[in-house]
């Protein structure tokens, strides 16, 4: 058996050497390639991605699999090595039980339909997109009815990103969210909107970006091993526990922009960066899922980054820093600012109150696709219907209406985007934990204290990878199932205070 797991473990982590080099590829490609890099690139791309679904898919892989299932069950499950052949044997079912030229059909048409998208959403035409999204739809459906045996035709798809979870359940969870969140967005509505014009005036660029770096570096983010660029589109990458990357988008004009993607990304890194060191090069040295990895980032950006604690200790900070812009602007001014709430139409720019109402109403469009109760050109309709009665906007068009994400123009339809709000519930859930264990989390944030903190989320979190699931993971920590009592607890605290 051990030398069957080491056979196995060697294969692996070619493949993940593979996998690595094309996310370098890719970072380079977001951030310092030459535009006339871009042909070859994505040749290149494509070639290592192939090499490495080839070499993973390989009936070897499935061999040492199987030889090794007894060995696997007579261990603990939370050993290493079961974990390793659990999580190893999920990921080879599900790359081989889709067929290769269905795959491959289905990049080729999704790669088209991202480059129609580029065009058609700042031109402000869904009927470009309309038969390519038709295709996507067919496609997912095809995809999903892949893995038979499932309770709803988005499972299987839901599965991708966030492991265990089912529509039936999330739905349910979002039910029961949105009863919470429709009252509370009402009676803040009644309130005047904070005035955050002190964020617009010009801050300069390399100023921003010292102020976010001294922060992740107190944070915890370790630039021994990571570091941070700019970027069109902010993300996180890891080429290896090593080495775990950063990226930032910078708007002179808005201070919250850069400091927050930098807070956010920080917290996806922070738990790369956490991850027991002998995982390295296995499947298990990644974060456990969508939902888990958007938990640690909302959490570094919002529970902490936009806490009152966090801004007592750094507010003075940050006025020496921009003393002509802020000088003036109290501490209560700007902690309003950075916490505004306003019905808005798009996704990315919603505040915490509003963010979910957004997601809930992909979600549910997804769910309606795929089981056939809405179709594709009445899609722009039921989008500004849905705006219109959960959060009472009317879109005046599709480009920043049903136009405005990119993810179902590049990849499939169903379990894109459940994991945002999924990640906004557990971080709650986690956070609640940390200060249960440790009450003076609280005040060693507002004296720029976080070792407690991170030290209580690398024991509990990331140290496991992708040991377990969510769900494990959840149960793990908490003793409970995933609930939204605390999540909902903390929009509540912190928003009556803000809005009495
Ligand atoms: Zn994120």
């Amino acid at each position: 058996m051990e030398k069957e797991l080491q056979t196995l473990k060697q294969r692996l982590l070619e493949i993940n050497d593979l996998n690595s080099a094309s996310a370098l590829l890719s970072w380079d490609q977001s951030t310092y390639m030459p535009p006339g890099g871009a042909a070859a690139r994505g040749r290149q791309m494509a070639t290592l991605g192939r090499l490495a679904h080839e070499k993973f898919t390989d009936p070897e892989i499935g061999r040492l699999l199987d030889t090794l299932a007894t060995y696997a069950d007579s261990l603990p499950y939370d050993s290493d090595d079961a974990s390793l052949i659990r999580t190893t044997r999920k990921e080879y079912e599900k790359a081989t039980q889709v067929p290769p030229s269905l795959m491959a059909a289905f990049y080729a048409h999704s790669s088209a339909a991202y480059q129609v998208w580029t065009k058609a959403r700042p031109e402000n035409d869904f009927t470009a997109v309309a038969p390519y999204l038709e295709k996507t739809l067919d496609y997912s459906r095809r995809i999903a009815d892949c893995f038979p045996g499932y309770d709803h035709i988005a499972d299987p798809l839901i599965d991708f990103s966030d492991e265990g979870m089912k529509a039936e359940s999330i739905r349910s969870l979002f039910a029961e969210l949105r009863q919470e969140l429709v009252p509370l967005l009402d009676n803040i509505s009644t309130q005047p909107i904070p005035d955050d014009s002190c964020l617009h005036h010009h801050y300069p660029e390399a100023e921003q970006l010292a102020f976010g770096e001294m922060i992740i570096r107190q944070y915890g983010y370790d630039f021994e091993r990571g570091r941070q660029d700019k970027t069109h589109h902010p993300f996180m990458t890891k080429f290896s526990l090593g080495d775990v990357r950063i990226t930032t988008r910078v708007n002179e004009n808005d201070l919250g922009e850069a400091l927050f993607s930098t807070l956010h990304e920080a917290g996806h890194a922070m738990y790369e960066q956490g991850i027991r060191r002998d995982l390295e090069g296995t499947p298990l040295a990644g974060g456990t899922s969508a939902g888990v990895h958007e938990s640690q980032s909302r959490l570094w950006e919002n529970l902490v980054g936009r806490s009152r604690p966090f801004w007592q200790h750094y507010y003075p900070q940050l006025q020496t820093r921009f003393p002509d812009q802020l000088g003036r602007v109290s501490l209560d001014a700007f902690y309003g600012a950075i916490n505004k709430v306003q019905r808005s139409l798009i996704r990315t720019d919603a505040d915490e109150v509003t963010y979910n109402l957004h997601v809930m109403i992909r979600f549910d469009l997804e769910l309606d696709l795929l089981e056939g109760s809405l179709a594709i050109k009445d899609l722009p309709e039921a989008w500004h219907g849905r705006y219109q009665s959960d959060l009472g906007l009317q879109a005046p068009d599709d480009r920043d209406g049903v136009l405005q994400d990119v993810h179902w123009y590049g990849g499939i339809i169903g379990g894109s985007f459940q994991g945002y709000t999924l990640g906004n519930i557990m971080s709650a859930l986690f956070y609640d934990q940390a200060l249960a264990a440790h009450p003076t989390i609280p005040a060693e944030i507002a004296q720029g204290q976080f070792d407690t903190l991170h030290g209580w989320l690398r024991d509990n979190i990331y140290q496991h990878g992708s040991k377990f699931t969510a769900n494990e993971l959840v149960e793990r920590v908490t003793g409970g199932p995933l609930t939204i009592g605390p999540y909902i607890g903390y929009l509540k605290q912190k928003f009556e205070e803000l809005y009495g």
